[in-house]
């Protein structure tokens, strides 16, 4: 819930989204339990129809969370033993721990200037044993899709977008997730359309990659069991709440982009502050609002001082983590997400945040650059 002092700002306040959408979220709850539609069910059927429908593809396979629809994807490509899955240094662990868990092999590529990856080193990070590409829209900016959709076709490899922070973002008025041969979405709470718990896809327009996906995240058939598979479900409530949230989603990421431009109005100019570029022909979403700063610790502790909350998405690139010492990777592999992990931080932004709230961030951004300088 909110806090009581006014004057806090959080990183984001479910609890405020939820006010403004009580009634119907109530009673889409309580039809769940009415009907008994725990797992599976009426409102996961109409769930996966309607972001479908919205996104334009052909097919939505639902499953339990953001993570397993990536696994799940891959597992429907056809990833084999020792082939390598070249993405993006600068993303949640998410994206490059299924490509291991489904038996490949991790290749990252560094970042270019909207901390998505950089098409223009792809190429060198190809090998007779790379398979596909997972670029990862992150904060809600899509990754430049048009050079890297002729990469991908050129050297015969599949393409699945991460789309886990960029619901209905569009690059050159396309949405994302309608580029490649599949794409993942998760749904997690704190997400552009969050549930109230985990919950995720894949969506695509191939219709036996569907199928085999969502007879494999089913335990391989009802009945009759065509192979093995996993269980990874989504729930008839998270569905229920997501086909509420659904119709409300373009108005929200409006607002967001709504503060996002204030943001930078306020911004612009501070010494030592670089806000969030948005390149040519993509629309951004902001699930975050990301500043780079030299002066990032003090900054920080400065605005929690002030009662404002900052979270740095991510602490280190992926390549950087012990998970991949392994790779023995140096920075000058990555110089651009290696320079911004230690720069990067985000602000407070959600639909519900109001203009003074940004106001009050930003004041105290320039008080700090300002008191410092
Ligand atoms: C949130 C996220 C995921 C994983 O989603 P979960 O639903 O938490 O499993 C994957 N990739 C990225 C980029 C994410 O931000």
């Amino acid at each position: 819930m909110s806090s009581s002092n006014p004057d806090r700002v959080p990183f984001v306040d479910l609890y405020a989204q939820y006010l403004t959408i009580e009634p119907e979220i109530d009673e889409a709850i309580a039809s769940v339990i009415r009907e008994s539609a725990y797992v599976r069910g009426r409102q996961v059927e109409s769930f996966e129809r309607g972001w479908a429908e919205l996104l334009g593809v052909k097919y939505c396979v639902s499953c339990a969370n953001g993570t397993d629809a990536l696994y799940i994807a891959m597992r429907g490509l056809g990833l084999k033993p020792g082939d390598e899955v070249i993405t993006t240094a600068h993303s949640w662990i998410s994206t490059s721990e299924t490509i291991t868990q489904a038996g490949g092999r991790v290749v990252f590529c560094d970042t270019d200037d909207t901390f998505t990856i950089d098409p223009a080193r792809i190429e060198a990070r190809i090998t007779d044993r790379t398979v596909g590409i997972i670029p990862v829209h992150l904060y809600g900016q899509p990754a430049d899709m048009d050079p890297i959709m002729a990469i991908a076709r050129k050297r015969g490899l599949w393409v699945i977008e991460d789309c886990a922070q960029a619901h209905l973002a569009r690059y050159r008025g396309q949405l994302v997730g309608t580029f490649g041969q599949a794409a993942t979405f998760s749904f997690y709470p704190g997400k552009n359309l969050g549930a109230y718990g985990d919950a995720g896809c894949v969506v695509t327009h191939d219709a036996a990659l569907a199928d085999w996906m969502s007879l494999f995240a089913r335990h391989g058939g009802k009945g009759d069991h065509v192979m093995e598979g996993i269980n990874s479900r989504l729930d008839g409530m998270q569905a229920a709440v997501l086909n509420v949230k659904m119709k409300h989603l373009e108005r929200w990421n409006q607002l967001r982009r709504e503060e996002a431009g204030r943001y930078d109005e306020l911004l612009r100019g501070l010494p030592g502050v670089v806000t969030p570029g948005v390149a040519p022909n993509r629309e951004h979403v902001y699930h975050l609002y990301v500043i780079r700063t030299d002066r990032r610790e003090g900054l920080r502790a400065h605005l929690k001082a002030a009662g404002i909350d900052t979270v740095i998405n991510y602490p280190k690139a992926l390549p950087f983590y012990p998970a991949y010492a392994y790779l023995g990777h140096r920075p000058e592999d990555f110089p651009v997400a290696h320079a911004n992990q230690s720069r990067i931080l985000s602000l407070p932004i959600y639909p519900e945040i109001g203009a003074d709230r940004v106001a009050r961030v930003a004041k105290c951004v320039g008080e700090f650059t300002g008191a410092t300088a």
